[in-house]
């Protein structure tokens, strides 16, 4: 028979539902320790608790920094109750076993989210909280760890349920719950230090994050998922504030940091702009006098499959931008803000997921991404590449007019946001056509030249759009082919960041077509 747990150390800082645990837990006749904070609660609930530093004959010292640290307390938790020199130990040193821990820890995460100074997140990094949870799991062999607020009514069910014992299976459970646990909060702290440092190396860093959410599936409805948050609450997808409509699920999640962080390369203060994203694609990109506009030019770039699509703004959304959203099926809108008129419009679209956020994304900050691989991940930096008027460098004889400049700037914001090969045409601010995922350049070409065509039918033009655009590629033209492509579907300039071997001959048929082609000197492949 499993043997019952009879005394329990209960020290958490969040203090939820603590009162209703040592009621429980003190019915079913387990003895109490306790520290400072969370005695105090417990009596004051008129629950019988011994205090810790009775138990090590030593106060909590150093404003908290030493309360638990002490063989009394580690040694009733990491004493192994079948081995008799370990009993022997205990005997000798009068050490009383510890059965069950509860702890959550000191808030770090949210002390650091809540922009506190560097001396009260260093106060914030708990230190004898992880020792106990590190020794108790350890020894789940015969204690029970419990870290997580969440986990107090498994435990009383489990308790009741073995005449006041758990199981192994139980144990093993909370010990990998109180790992995980342990292992989240030094990565939160090592992370945090990182940005304070402004060290992005990886070598240094920790791989890990806070469980946000358990989504209801991942990419398919087989495939279990969960949001994690790494703490740096930048502006985005993660730290965004849902108004209204159905839960976030994972294609949403994906979806909406690639718009929004499209979106956020357009500064507002040279006007609104809209990124309508499909399978984190945009379908749609572009510049207005009025948000409303913006949006609308975005729509007309694919209306077909900005259906059931993402929509990023730049500014916060208001109410006749609303109106135009919602005459087709729209998934989510984020934005940095949104007015009570356009929440009026939204609210009638129950299903509509409305998200806002503090600000826009910030392109040039430095981040990093990670992608798993079969055995391992790869870590990286983020993309924050940008590049100004300065950096381009004209190679044919034909110079770009000033609106083919800016609209080629505009074209590779865009192409940086599309799954290479990347290609993608833009006329006045707007993309009119956009080749995305495709494993030969030129295809991508072709593919954005034809949807141009497409929308040109669509929309009763007598032309396609791509007369007279620009065109941005993500990396450099392999052959002629591709440009090629581009001047035939009317395009009459070119950015792209250069450096093939056949250079020279690429900007030989670009001069020969009459084209103006501008180099980046930076490639933006995206996979
Ligand atoms: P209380 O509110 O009960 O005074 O404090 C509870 C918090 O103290 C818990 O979050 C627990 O993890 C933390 N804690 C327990 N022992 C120690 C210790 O020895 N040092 C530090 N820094 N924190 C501790």
């Amino acid at each position: 028979s499993l043997a019952p747990v009879k005394r329990a150390l209960l020290s958490v800082s969040d203090k939820t539902g603590l009162i209703e645990l040592g009621q429980a837990l003190a019915g079913l006749g387990v003895e109490l320790l306790s520290t400072g904070g969370s005695a105090k609660a417990l009596r004051e609930a008129g629950l019988e608790v011994r205090d810790v530093a009775d138990v090590t004959g030593f106060p909590e010292m150093m404003d908290g920094r030493v309360k638990t640290l002490h063989p009394m307390v580690h040694g009733g938790l990491l004493a192994l109750r079948d081995n008799a020199d370990h009993l022997k130990a205990m005997d000798e040193h009068g050490i009383g076993g510890i059965d069950l821990l509860v702890v959550n820890l000191y808030p770090f995460e949210e002390t650091v989210a809540k922009g506190a100074d560097y001396e009260t997140c260093i106060e914030n990094i708990d230190i004898g909280g992880p020792a106990m949870i590190r020794a108790a799991a350890k020894n789940h062999g015969f204690v029970t760890t419990i870290v997580d607020v969440e986990d107090y009514d498994a435990l009383l069910a489990e308790l009741r349920g073995n005449d006041g014992a758990t199981t192994l299976a139980f144990r093993q459970k909370m010990a990998m719950t109180a790992y995980a646990r342990t292992g989240a909060y030094d990565a939160a702290v090592s992370g945090w230090m990182a940005d304070q440092q402004g060290d992005t190396a990886p070598r240094r860093r920790a791989v890990a994050g806070t469980l946000a959410q358990e989504l209801r599936y991942g990419e398919n409805p087989h495939q279990q998922a969960a949001f994690y948050v790494d703490g740096s609450n930048r502006p985005g997808v993660a730290t965004a504030q849902q108004h209204q409509g159905k839960e976030l699920s994972y294609n949403n999640i994906n979806d909406t940091d690639a718009a929004f962080e499209l979106v956020s390369e357009f500064d507002p203060a040279q006007g609104p702009a809209c990124a309508i994203i499909k399978h984190a694609n945009p379908c749609g990109v572009a510049r207005g006098a009025t948000l409303k506009e913006a949006y609308g030019r975005a729509f007309d770039c694919d209306r077909t499959s900005a259906f059931g699509g993402i929509i990023a703004l730049n500014q916060p959304l208001d109410g006749a931008t609303a109106e135009e959203i919602v005459q087709i099926f729209t998934e989510v809108v984020i934005a940095p803000g949104a007015d009570d008129d356009a929440r009026r419009v939204f609210a009638a679209k129950k299903n509509l997921r409305l998200l806002t956020t503090q600000a826009l994304a910030d392109p040039a900050a430095a981040a990093r991404t990670i992608r798993q691989v079969s055995g391992g991940y790869l870590v990286q930096d983020k993309d924050n590449g940008v590049i100004t008027r300065d950096d381009l460098k004209v190679v044919t004889k034909r110079a770009p007019s000033e609106q083919e400049l800016e609209d080629m700037l505009f074209a590779w914001k865009v192409a940086k946001h599309v799954k290479s090969n990347a290609i993608v045409y833009v006329k006045d601010g707007a993309t009119v056509g956009v080749g995305a995922g495709q494993m030969s350049r030129v295809d991508s070409c072709r593919i954005a030249a034809r949807k141009a065509e497409d929308m040109a039918e669509a929309l009763g033009l007598d032309a396609p759009l791509t007369r007279g655009s620009v065109v941005a590629s993500d990396a450099f033209f392999p052959f002629a082919d591709g440009l090629l492509t581009a001047a035939e579907a009317g395009a009459t300039a070119v950015i792209h960041p250069g450096g093939s071997m056949r250079d020279d001959e690429v900007i030989a048929a670009a001069d020969e077509a009459g084209l103006a082609v501008v180099l980046t000197g930076m490639r933006h492949f995206r996979h």
